[in-house]
């Protein structure tokens, strides 16, 4: 047998061993969002509204995410009816300064939400979300280092127009702006997020506590498993934190149960 077929086989023993204990769990079925996944967290099955999160990862039992109501309905708001709500909006003075409202963009069934803080030069000529130096750093993050697509992941941030000179969110437009990204989690109701930096990993979890202390270890928001981690535009000035990011994401793979590639 040759390394590749001895791997192989670890793999599948893993996948067992792991589909067992769920089983022991008391689950009965799996969603599998995305190919190369084999999610370890699973939707609520028929009639349970509990989520269990795997053992690798924090053992957190989730409560699903209420659905975001209108008056005349109890379904989840969908991302279309957010941007609509969100309109061609004047909230706060970001709008003064703004070409475009950078929305968010990604698969609306996502099993992973990068949140960031705010668009930036770039993501407000092109209104998509980290497509400036730091969006190619998550892109590669996304792409060289989980192997996924960007078009698997939802990105979004907690103010959808740009500060201006990329100036840190204030915290009334924090205020104006927020409960957006607060319904576009519950839409899209994530098996993880991950916080990019110390604005939204603050204002999600509502905590004053920094992002080089409260990085790498499991938060939960309204029972989602969220990890904080640097942002990327922070790894552009400090490259050598890269490492850190990378560990803080080899957790998130883990808790969806992405294989992490071997060095
Ligand atoms: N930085 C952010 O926080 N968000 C973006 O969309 C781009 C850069």
């Amino acid at each position: 047998m040759n390394q590749i077929q001895k791997e192989f086989l670890e793999i599948v023993a893993d996948v067992r061993a792991h589909l067992e204990y769920q089983r022991a769990l008391g689950v009965k079925s799996i969603e599998t969002g995305l190919s190369n996944i084999q999610t370890p967290i699973v939707r609520p099955v028929a009639g349970k509204e509990k989520t269990v999160v795997a053992a690798e990862s924090p053992p957190v039992v989730k409560e699903t995410a209420k659905p975001v109501t209108t008056a005349n309905s109890v379904q989840p708001m969908t991302l279309e009816a957010i941007r609509e709500e969100i309109g061609d909006c004047t909230r706060c003075k970001l709008h003064t300064g703004r070409k475009t409202i950078v929305f968010g963009e990604g698969n609306p069934k996502a099993v992973i939400v990068f949140v960031g803080e705010g668009p930036g030069f770039e993501e407000d000529e092109q209104g998509r979300p980290f497509v400036g130096e730091a969006g190619q750093l998550l892109t590669d993050i996304i792409v060289k280092g989980m192997k996924l697509k960007r078009e698997d992941v939802y990105i979004c941030n907690i103010v959808k127009c740009r500060p201006p000179g990329n100036r840190n969110p204030e915290p009334d437009e924090v205020e104006s702006c927020i409960g957006f990204v607060k319904k576009q989690i519950r839409a899209i109701n994530p098996k993880v997020i991950v916080t990019l930096g110390n604005v939204p990993t603050q204002n999600l979890l509502g905590t004053k506590q920094g992002i080089t202390k409260i990085r790498g270890a499991w938060h939960t928001y309204e029972g989602i498993p969220l990890m904080p981690t640097f942002h990327p535009a922070y790894l552009l000035r400090s490259p050598g934190e890269k490492g850190k990011v990378w560990e803080d994401i080899q957790k998130v793979m883990g808790c969806l149960g992405i294989a992490v590639p071997a060095k």
